[in-house]
């Protein structure tokens, strides 16, 4: 487990957790849309034309560690919504959310990718 997170996953701010200091203000981010809860920025490295990151503001490690279906639904609504007012939701977009290691994550603090503005391509590399 992450030092600092709780069992259940939602836990203090680990002191390294790059997301939560976004969530926080403390590093800069291109912030495009605030929920109750929930914070949309731009990724940093850019996979498609569109590339927002959807992020709970209090530290939940991984999808593995959520218990809260309520967060999750929330998470999902508000990428969906996200993806409507970028523009992208008609043409088509993908969401993902990439756990652990093997799933490719790098950034222990749940994210869902919200990627559109191309085609993607299946399978996922
Ligand atoms: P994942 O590999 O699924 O954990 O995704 C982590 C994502 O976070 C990657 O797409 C990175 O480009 C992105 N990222 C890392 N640091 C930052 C940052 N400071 N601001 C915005 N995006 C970031
Ligand atoms: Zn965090």
């Amino acid at each position: 487990m992450t030092p600092g997170a709780s069992p259940g996953g939602r836990g203090t701010m680990p002191g390294g957790c790059v997301f939560c200091k976004i969530a926080a203000g403390e590093i800069p981010a291109t912030i495009v849309k605030r929920g109750d809860g929930v914070l949309a920025f731009k990724d940093l490295n850019p996979q498609a034309p569109t590339h927002l990151l959807v992020i709970p503001t209090h530290h939940v490690a991984t999808l593995n560690e959520t218990k809260d279906a309520g967060l999750l639904g929330k998470l999902l609504g508000f990428a969906r919504d996200l993806a409507r007012e970028s523009g992208i939701a008609e043409r088509g977009y993908r969401v993902v959310v990439n756990t652990n290691p093997d799933g490719g994550q790098t950034v222990f603090h749940l994210h869902l990718h919200v990627l559109g503005g191309r085609p993607m391509t299946w399978p996922p590399g």
